[in-house]
């Protein structure tokens, strides 16, 4: 899918394989602890995917290397287009903070 933050901002993000292999992060970052949320280099979305419980981006964490899965909206979870929009910023945020 296409997430797009602005006209000349916008990230091909694809499905990814097996979700339910990844392990699920409740504290919006790695469970090594060595990466924080809101420290845009310690993770890179590599995907997202869709579950019973709503849309969840797929991440692999700079520091260990391992890959885990969130959701980035506390309500709404099921809305794609919200799941886009509330995904660019992180995008775009990344990209400012490289
Ligand atoms: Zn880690």
């Amino acid at each position: 899918m296409i997430v797009r933050f602005s006209d000349t901002e916008h990230w091909h993000i694809s499905p990814v394989a097996q979700p339910e292999t990844i392990e699920v992060s409740k504290s919006l970052s790695c469970m090594c602890g060595e990466a924080v949320f809101t420290d845009y280099k310690s993770f890179e979305i590599i995907g997202y995917t869709c579950t019973q419980s709503g849309y969840m981006i797929v991440c692999e964490c700079s520091k260990c290397g391992d890959k885990y899965r969130q959701h980035i909206q506390t309500t709404g979870r099921n809305d794609i287009e919200l799941f886009k929009k509330e995904l660019a910023v992180i995008l775009h945020l990344q990209t400012k903070f490289p």
